[in-house]
């Protein structure tokens, strides 16, 4: 690591970039080169967002709707949240419960530094998303890592919280469809989870920003919707990146008690302010809006979803759960481990990403970020031609090891 200068600040050498956003840089650095680089790392949908959505931008421009909003979100927003609650999952909030900031990642960020400080243990169930912990650790909080597993659906189960619980267990992340996994979580193991949680009166941080990319039928579930018991010590982090194509929007939203967003709400009016006003318009078009083109997407991503894992089925010893939401893929590349390029080696997620990068010429994300260093996380937010054509070159790659 590089030697710290002497005036900067601990906390830097504290946290990593986002492996995530490297890996895409690295990709679209190649692609510029000229390379045939498919990206299966970033993790955004690949439509545009619906028209309507960007009609209600440009109308907000038009109409001057360019000034400070209040720190925490306009109130016809924050109101259309409280609605989208109430529709979706029977959950009543109130506006002064809403605050809403420059995408899910700052209101995760936020949460955090709300609820968490120093001395503070917080459960991470993994595999899970890269940023939690970084989140944690800038809140002076330690993330306690709970293994899960494929063959438990990659979900955490009653026993193994109880077994991580120690006295100065603050609280428990829950993120149902997952990234890195895709894994859901369904109401039978969220109501054990409960019981727990209630016990050791934990706050909950549900992220639920891929609530709207479920396959199969699949009923959407949080702790609150299944154990109203736990309203008063849930928050509930969301967004409209994943749900409506507008990752580049940066808006997100938390629902939770309302001392909680008072105090959320001081910390944007003294950091950031207001997300972006247009956003605003944009993201109340979105939630107010037909909502066909929500359905729309998730309906490609599950045919892309039966594309890819197909296809991963077909490479041996690889093997792969069968997501039940979100746009990712978390296969077991570890029985190509020990094998060797030439003369040198794989033996971690990193070294196999950085091979597949060179030799498939696929961009994929190694598992070691989100908790699991066997896995490899692929993203099949592409199109089918680039799903078939990496999923056969990453084949080839593979059964080229020696
Ligand atoms: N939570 C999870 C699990 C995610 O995967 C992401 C984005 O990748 C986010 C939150 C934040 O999304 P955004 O900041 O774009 O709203």
């Amino acid at each position: 690591m590089e030697e710290r200068m002497q005036n900067l600040a601990e906390r830097l050498d504290l946290i990593p970039p986002s492996p995530t956003l490297a890996l895409d840089a690295k990709a679209k650095a190649l692609k510029a080169a000229g390379r045939d680089i498919i990206n299966f790392g970033i993790g955004e949908p690949d439509f545009d967002t619906p028209a309507h959505i960007g009609e209600a931008a440009i109308k907000a421009i038009k109409d001057g709707f360019t000034r400070y909003t209040p720190a925490d979100g306009a109130l016809e927003l924050k109101e259309a949240i409280c609605e989208k609650f109430r529709r979706d999952n029977g959950l009543e909030y109130k506006p002064s419960q809403i605050v809403v900031s420059n995408g899910g990642k700052h209101s995760l960020y936020n949460t955090c530094l709300g609820l968490f400080q120093p001395g503070d243990e917080v459960i991470l169930p993994t595999p899970c998303w890269i940023s939690y912990a970084p989140m944690l650790t800038l809140a002076g909080a330690a993330a306690v890592t709970v293994k899960t597993n494929a063959a438990n659906g990659y979900t955490i189960t009653a026993e193994d919280l109880e077994r991580a619980i120690t006295p100065k267990t603050r609280g428990i992340f829950i993120n149902s469809p997952s990234n890195p996994t895709g894994m859901a979580y369904g109401a039978d193991r969220l109501k054990e989870l409960a019981s727990v949680i209630l016990k050791h009166k934990l706050w909950v941080v549900t992220d639920d920003i891929y609530e709207k990319i479920l396959f199969d039928g699949a009923k959407f579930q949080n702790l609150p919707m299944v154990e109203p018991a736990l309203y008063d010590q849930t928050v509930i982090a969301h967004g409209h990146s994943k749900t409506y194509a507008m990752t580049g929007w940066r808006l997100g939203f938390i629902a939770g008690p309302e001392k909680l967003a008072r105090g959320v709400a001081n910390i944007q009016s003294q950091t950031t302010s207001n997300p972006c006003s247009i956003s605003q318009k944009a993201g109340l078009a979105a939630l107010t809006g037909p909502q066909d083109s929500v359905a729309e997407m998730a309906a490609s991503f599950q045919r892309r979803r039966d594309l890819i894992i197909g296809l991963l089925a077909e490479i041996p010893g690889v093997t792969c759960p069968v997501p039940q939401g979100a746009f990712y893929v978390f296969p077991d590349v570890s029985a190509y481990y020990g094998k060797k390029n030439g003369e040198a080696v794989i033996n971690t997620s990193d070294e196999m990403a950085a091979y597949l990068l060179e030799t498939a010429e696929a961009a994929i994300v190694p598992g070691s970020g989100f908790g699991d260093d066997r896995n490899l996380r692929l993203s099949y937010a592409v199109s089918d031609d680039d799903i078939k054509r990496g999923l056969g070159r990453v084949k080839e790659a593979l059964l080229a090891l020696k």
